[in-house]
Order: C-alpha cells, then sequence, then structure tokens
C-alpha cells in the first residue's frame, strides 16, 4: 500500500477533540476574550470564524453540540429561495444567491454542491410564461457568477424521462432551475473546526446561564461545564442563540429589540425507488412550498411551517405534519406515496424575527436583524442558512464598535473551509486513491464529499488499521474509520452526536443505526474514556432518540 498524503498543519491545527476541548475550557477561565459567542450553531460558528479571522481573541460556548438546533434540521438546500421573490424580498435573494455561488465555487466545493429542481406546470401557456419571467430574474439576481447552469425549458414529451413520477394528467411541462445542496451539520462543524484553525477556542457542553452586567455595560457570561460554574470575561458578549436568544435577554435584563417567532419544519425521507424523478422537485402548497430533494439513497421531502410553542431542545414531527407532507406530495405524484414508506422524520424551529407579534410565520421575511441594546452586548437572529457568512460579519461589525481600536474588516469571504483547497485537483485522484487503499471508487468519492482534502485524515486512520475501511452498513459507503474520527477530530463528544450529525446513519439507514450502536459506541469509547457502563449508557440514549424521531410514524 502507498502512503500519498500525510496531515496537513491545517488539519492538526482544527483538531476538536477531548484534548482541545480540556486546553480550551483553561482558556476560557483565564483570558479577558475580545468576543464571548453564544451558540455553536452555523451563525455562532460563523462569528467565531469571522473574529478569529481579523484578529480577535474569541471563544464560542455551545451548551450541547456543533448544529444540535436549527443548523442541523434544515432543509439543507443553499439557495437565493425562489418563493422570496414572489415576497418582493430581492435584497434577499441577491445576498443569498451570491453566498451560494461562494459556497460552491471556493468556500466549500467539497461539501455544497449543485442541484437542480424542476418546476412543474399545469396551465399551458400562462404558467410558462410566469414561472420563466420568475426564473430568469432569479438567474439574473446572481449577478456575473455563474457556478450552476441557466435555467432551462422541460417540454411535454421530456417529462416522461426526467420526471416520470409526476402525474401527466396534473403536470403538463416544466422549468428546470438550479440551487445547491449541502449536509448541514457536518457543513455547520467544519465551520467550527475551520474556527478553531484561526485560533478561536470552542467548547461545546458549555451552557451560558448568565450574562453578566456591571453598571450600563456587559463583561462575560457564566458558563456550566461538567457541573463546575465559572465567569467568562469578554469585552462583548455575541448572542447567536437562535430559538435560545429571548432567553439570554431575559439573562441581562434587556428588552429585545425584536420578537422571536417559532415556526417548526419537519422533513420525511422515503427510499429512493419510491418515486422516480431525475432531479428534485418544487411544488408550490397553499402556504409555502414543499420540495422533493434527492439525498444519497434517498428523498427528502419538506417542509412544514407552522407557528410553534413547544419544547425548543426537542421537537419532534407530529403525525399531522406528516399526513400534511404526503397529501401535498401526492397532488402530482403517481404512484401516489404513504406514510408506511416514510423511512425516518424529523422537525426543526426557525427563528423568525418578527416586527408584530401576529406575523404570520409564511410571510416573515428571511432577513436577519442585528440588535445592539447596550455596551458589550450585541445579538444575532432571522436569516437563513445559506446567508450565515453575512450575519456572522453583521454581528462582528457591531461587535466591533464597542472593542476600543481599529479592527479589519471581515475576510471570510475570501477563506475556504478546512478541506476545500485542493479539492478539485484531489477528485482527479479517485481512481488512484481507491487503489491504493483497496476501496471502491464510490466509498473514496463518498468520503471526498464529506470531508474534501482532510480525507488525508481518514486515510492515514485506515493506513494505520485497515479494519477501519469496513463498511459500517452494505451500501452506505460509510467506513468505521469515520465513526473513530468524528470523536478524534470533529468533536463529537456522544453516540447521538456521531450516528445523527456526524454521519447521517440515523436518518439514512432503514434501521436508523441501531444495529451498529453498540459497535460504534465501543469504537469510540477509549477516546472519550467511557467504560462499560458509559457505553451501556450512550447506546440507551440513542434509542431513545431514536424512538422519539420515529414516533409520529410508529
Ligand atoms: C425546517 C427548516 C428548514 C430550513 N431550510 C433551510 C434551507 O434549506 N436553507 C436555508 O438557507 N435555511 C434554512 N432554514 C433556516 C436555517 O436552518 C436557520 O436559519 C439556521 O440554521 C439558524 O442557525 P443558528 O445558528 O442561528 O441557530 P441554531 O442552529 O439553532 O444554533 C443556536 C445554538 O445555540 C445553542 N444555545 C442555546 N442556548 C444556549 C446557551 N444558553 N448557552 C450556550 N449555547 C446555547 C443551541 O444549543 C444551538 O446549538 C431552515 C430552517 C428550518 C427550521
Amino acid at each position: 500500500m502507498t502512503y500519498p498524503y500525510s496531515t496537513s498543519v491545517a488539519n492538526e491545527s482544527s483538531v476538536l477533540n477531548p484534548a482541545q476541548r480540556e486546553a480550551d475550557i483553561a482558556k476560557l477561565k483565564n483570558t479577558d476574550f475580545d468576543i464571548l459567542v453564544i451558540g455553536g450553531g452555523v451563525v455562532g460558528s460563523g462569528i467565531a470564524l469571522d473574529a478569529a479571522s481579523r484578529g480577535l481573541s474569541v471563544a464560542l460556548v455551545e451548551s450541547d453540540d456543533y448544529a444540535a438546533g436549527t443548523s442541523s434540521r434544515s432543509s439543507k438546500l443553499i439557495h437565493g429561495g425562489l418563493r422570496y421573490l414572489e415576497q418582493f424580498d430581492f435584497r434577499l435573494v441577491r445576498e443569498a444567491l451570491h453566498e451560494r455561488e461562494l459556497m460552491i465555487t471556493h468556500q466549500a466545493p467539497h461539501l455544497v454542491k449543485p442541484l437542480s429542481f424542476l418546476y412543474p406546470l399545469h396551465r399551458k401557456y400562462i404558467d410558462r410564461i410566469y414561472v420563466g419571467a420568475g426564473l430568469l430574474l432569479y438567474d439574473m439576481l446572481r449577478g456575473m457568477q455563474r457556478a450552476v447552469p441557466w435555467h432551462s425549458h422541460i417540454a411535454v414529451s421530456e417529462m416522461s424521462t426526467a420526471a416520470r413520477s409526476l402525474n401527466p394528467e396534473i403536470v403538463i411541462g416544466g422549468l428546470l432551475y438550479y440551487d445547491a445542496q449541502v449536509d448541514d451539520a457536518r457543513h455547520t462543524m467544519m465551520v467550527a473546526r475551520t474556527a478553531k484553525a484561526h485560533g478561536a477556542t470552542m467548547v461545546t457542553g458549555a451552557k451560558v446561564s448568565q450574562v453578566i452586567r456591571s453598571n450600563k455595560k456587559i463583561i462575560g457570561a457564566t458558563v456550566n461545564i461538567d457541573n463546575e460554574s465559572f465567569k467568562v470575561k469578554a469585552k462583548v458578549v455575541i448572542a447567536a442563540a437562535g430559538i435560545w436568544n429571548e432567553a439570554i435577554y431575559e439573562q441581562c435584563g434587556i428588552t429585545p429589540g425584536y420578537k422571536i417567532m417559532m415556526s417548526k419544519g419537519v422533513h420525511i425521507t422515503l427510499p429512493k425507488d419510491a418515486i422516480d424523478l431525475k432531479t428534485g422537485v418544487i411544488l408550490r402548497t397553499p402556504v409555502s412550498v414543499l420540495f422533493i430533494i434527492p439525498w444519497v439513497n434517498e428523498w427528502l421531502l419538506g417542509t412544514t411551517d407552522t407557528p410553534y410553542t413547544g419544547d425548543r431542545e426537542r421537537p419532534v414531527a407530529d403525525p399531522e405534519d406528516v399526513d400534511y407532507i404526503i397529501e401535498q406530495a401526492n397532488k402530482v405524484l403517481i404512484p401516489k406515496i404513504s406514510r408506511e414508506q416514510v423511512l425516518s422524520t424529523y422537525a426543526g424551529i426557525r427563528p423568525l424575527v418578527s416586527p408584530t407579534k401576529d406575523s404570520s410565520t409564511t410571510k416573515i421575511s428571511r432577513e436577519h436583524t442585528v440588535d445592539h441594546p447596550i455596551d458589550g452586548f450585541v445579538s444575532i437572529a432571522g436569516g437563513k442558512y445559506t446567508t450565515y457568512r453575512i450575519m456572522a460579519q453583521d454581528a462582528v461589525d457591531a461587535a466591533a464598535k464597542d472593542l476600543g481600536f481599529n479592527v479589519p474588516k471581515s475576510k471570510t469571504s475570501k477563506i475556504p473551509l478546512l478541506g476545500a483547497v485542493g479539492y478539485d485537483s484531489l477528485k482527479k485522484s479517485v481512481t488512484s486513491l481507491a487503489e491504493s487503499y483497496s476501496m471502491s471508487t464510490a466509498t473514496i468519492e463518498h468520503l471526498l464529499n464529506r470531508y474534501g482534502t482532510a480525507i488525508s485524515d481518514i486515510l492515514n486512520l485506515i493506513y494505520k488499521d485497515s479494519d477501519l475501511s469496513k463498511e459500517l452498513l452494505p451500501g452506505s459507503y460509510y467506513v468505521r474509520a469515520e465513526v473513530l474520527y468524528a470523536a478524534t477530530h470533529e468533536g463529537a463528544r456522544s453516540l447521538v452526536d456521531v450516528l445523527v450529525r456526524r454521519l447521517r446513519v440515523a436518518m439514512e439507514s432503514k434501521n436508523h443505526g441501531l444495529d451498529i450502536s453498540q459497535e460504534c459506541a465501543e469504537l469510540i469509547a477509549p477516546v472519550l474514556g467511557w467504560n462499560k457502563a458509559e457505553i451501556k449508557r450512550q447506546v440507551l440514549a440513542f434509542e431513545k432518540y431514536v424512538t422519539l424521531e420515529m414516533s409520529a410514524v410508529n
């Protein structure tokens, strides 16, 4: 076996693991930071990267895991949002399309992939003119960049090849346009690792219980970590806690400059053979849109958009949510899909910023709001996953006003995420890598699209122990090394972190990974210091997670 790649310095400095966590906890106790970020979703992780790359000292504390909140539960689209055009939200669409192009071309080409969508037409001429004009505007708003193809018309005669599952009695043609897709939880973790590589202090399992106020200024926060509470000093605290932001305001006794309305969105997955389409599909629904999205070996269908007042920690799909998605999809699908075919479900909560309490959640703009109500405190809310980088930039710009020195401009539009640099040329080596490591080209492609050039780390593990190249689940392309790597490099601290967010086994596998949970727990136990009792506890916690996630269909 040849040994073509070594772990790069960048990979090493981006490591998130127990030793790094312990070292960063010590830094939390001993450093007076420029910025303390609350929340390790995509926005908080983006803020840590933005601030660290401007040369600021920054710490991020996340109460659970990276992307444990909304950032692992989205539709996983990097898009301008066609429906926001109808709301005349041109600024948001243009901004999001610009970000889409940046991510596909140089920020995260290994993670963000172009994806085609078919917009079905129902009325002969009028729909083609109306939708065609909308898509022309959509394509034009991205400016001169061209990371995805221009939209095109699909003739009625082509529909039976492109979209066999769309009922020809209802759909009489279509338009094809492009957006992009990402594994949101992996992407957020990669943003966090890139922030680490730029010098950010990053600690998960760290909950802010109190924001500390001294006279008219915020000066830090009390953080609870592993049953210990201590103060973290910072010149500015930025709340990037999504749907939890209002609780942070309560801690410091400040009235928020906005109202967060929570809106629940549910997705279901179906096996690949349930639907015969060569592209994703966007469908109009009475209140919003429904996507049918190709995802690895299955279809992802969603989403709903309903006001929510329940538990923030663990939103789950209700049977009514599942029925609604199936009902909407069945308006155009043949054969019809059924609840019995549903493989998995998940629910997320949108943190929508509302000017008034009574706004309808589907009508509220997805633009973000930065609030700076008092010296030393900034909060950011709303927005979309796609625009996280701009949100981060705006939050750090607001914080910079309280720092008392000149802060350089944001550099993140030029910063590739970990694994991006060299990805395009490494793609040409798929066959030779597969031969060198006695793996299939499909497995190497799977790894490249999850790690980019950080695939070298995975291959190094396999070089040292060939047992780690074994498939985790038949036909899934996941290998055992990925489970281990999640704990040694990607900051996973529990079995749920590994099987729900680092690998998408819980969502993608028929058995949700219950059949491999013991094996996976034993694999990462030495890294995370688990004894037999802890392994058992982790497996039980994972089983409980899956049971709850599937409660709407079981
Ligand atoms: C169903 C659905 C579909 C969506 N689809 C898309 C899409 O396709 N494309 C798109 O662009 N956008 C989409 N979005 C929007 C997007 O997912 C969100 O805007 C984005 O993920 C919000 O990220 P965030 O970092 O603000 O919040 P979160 O990801 O929720 O992060 C907040 C974090 O703060 C932590 N936290 C809370 N309180 C504390 C505390 N006291 N101390 C420490 N940490 C704390 C939480 O644990 C959490 O991890 C969708 C949203 C939903 C719900």
